[in-house]
């Protein structure tokens, strides 16, 4: 569904009135093309602290300029350093003089310490006080450029490049106010960066359309054999989408009985396994609780969190995962604001939030990292059908003024999967342009 409102106040005539009467002006948001450079334009670093010598190591390794300029691309700051909350004045100091230069998409990105990890009250509150600085100046920066926080382990510098790749990049377009933790894990060696995922094998749940169909393209052009998973009536658009990534299809209703036993047969014997589990796969059946029906409620939950989680519990349980395994779960904003008329889709997408934030520490010995991302207002199907004044309303009420694209979630999901990303476990990254919602 084309956004007109955008392309109306881009179009000459469209900006005057949009700036003179004060309305939001959202800007088309420089994303991923291949081939494109990560950064588009230097990087302004600035802090000090345990970080500031890999930051400047890796952005170097991976072909970003840092050094002064009129207008930097982005702005990295080492926040690590900052122990108590007087040294919080050193974030005014660097950001006040150069925030507004920051070029169109931009990035804002501050490293800091864990608050949970500090070493006493003073620097856990300075710390802690850095993710309402983050999400503040993702509300100001403006001009699709995004903010986000990434708490960085002791001992996880070397866990950090995929991560600072993705969040400096166009794949992290529609991702801003954001706060990541990264922790210490072991980080293979990456032959190409254009197919991170070369060698490994996907499930992606509901990969028949929008966004499924997304993220199964791709971990596909990230190298990955994706097999592609959705109902059987569903079958002839499975075909279609599986037949383009190069990968193979899988005709399966999640909620059956014995789907965790069917699904681990079927990749243990033509895959000896599976390395990235995307349970995309997901239904709304809206009503007030006080009208919902019992086949309403239990069809919702069945899908949405059961099957996922007896999936999970089975393929651990049975080694179907390998050794270096991703989950991700698609969860909702809807479930972490809550949204009237969802009783039953908010529980199943906090219940994806809690899978997530609970497994995560039991995986670690594996090693496996399972993450959950919560996608705001997408530009699918789904939400074209919705009546016209909700969906302006949906679209518009985030930093980016925008609905985002299914891509945008398949690229976040993307970078969960990357080998890189081994310390980023038990997060919930949302993909809502920083919505104001549950924010
Ligand atoms: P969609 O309805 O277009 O696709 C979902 C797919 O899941 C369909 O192909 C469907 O056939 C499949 N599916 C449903 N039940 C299944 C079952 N029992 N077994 C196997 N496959 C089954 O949805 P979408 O908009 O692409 O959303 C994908 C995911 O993202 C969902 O989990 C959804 O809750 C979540 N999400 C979407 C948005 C959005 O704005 N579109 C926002 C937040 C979260």
């Amino acid at each position: 569904m084309a956004d007109l409102y955008q392309q109306f106040v881009s179009s000459g005539p469209g900006k005057a009135v949009a700036q003179r009467l004060g309305l939001p002006r959202p800007v088309r948001l420089r994303r991923y093309e291949p081939g494109q450079p990560i950064a588009a334009g230097p990087v302004l670093l600035g802090g000090h602290g345990r970080l500031l010598s890999t930051l400047t190591k890796t952005l170097e390794a991976i072909g970003i300029e840092t050094a002064d300029s009129a207008s930097p691309y982005g702005l990295v700051f080492d926040a690590t350093g900052i122990i108590a909350p007087e040294q919080l004045r050193e974030l005014y100091d660097f950001f006040h003089p150069v925030v507004r230069s920051v070029r169109p998409s931009g990035r804002v990105l501050v490293l800091g310490t864990a608050p949970e990890s500090t070493e006493n009250v003073a620097e856990a509150v300075a710390q802690r006080a850095l993710e309402g600085f983050v999400r503040s100046l993702g509300k100001e920066v403006g001009r699709g450029a995004t903010a986000q926080l990434i708490y960085v382990a002791e001992g996880a510098e070397d866990a950090l490049e995929s991560t600072l790749r993705f969040f400096l990049s166009g794949k992290s377009a529609y991702v801003s106010g954001q706060v990541v933790r990264v922790g210490v894990a072991e980080i293979p060696q990456v032959q190409d960066h254009d197919r991170p995922l070369a060698g490994k094998v996907a499930l992606v749940t509901g990969a028949s359309r929008g966004i499924g169909a997304a993220i199964a393209k791709t971990l596909a052009r990230d190298g990955a054999h994706v097999v592609c998973l959705d109902v059987p009536a569903q079958g002839e658009d499975l075909s279609r989408v599986a037949n383009a990534v190069g990968g193979s299809s899988l005709q399966l209703d999640i909620t059956a009985e014995k789907a965790p036993a069917a699904l681990a047969e079927h990749l243990s014997t033509r895959h000896q396994g599976v390395d990235i589990v995307v349970h995309n796969a997901g239904i709304i059946r809206d009503k007030t609780l006080a009208r919902m029906s019992e086949a309403q409620w239990d069809s919702v939950l069945a899908v949405n969190v059961v099957a996922p989680a007896r999936i999970n519990d089975h393929f651990v349980e049975h080694q179907v995962l390998r050794t270096g395994g991703r989950i991700v779960g698609l969860a909702s904003i809807a479930g972490i604001a809550g949204n009237a008329g969802q009783t039953n889709y908010g529980a199943t997408k906090a219940g994806v939030i809690g899978l997530a934030q609970t497994l995560a520490p039991r995986l670690h010995s594996l090693p496996a990292t399972i993450n959950a991302v919560a996608p705001g207002f997408i530009e699918t199907k789904m939400t074209a059908s919705m009546p016209v004044t909700v969906r302006e309303v949906g679209r518009r009420l985030n930093s980016l003024a925008q609905g985002g694209l299914p891509i945008d979630v398949a690229e976040t999901i993307a970078w969960l999967a990357h080998p890189g990303s081994a310390g980023v476990s038990g997060c919930v990254v949302r993909v809502c342009g920083q919505s104001l919602l549950g924010a």
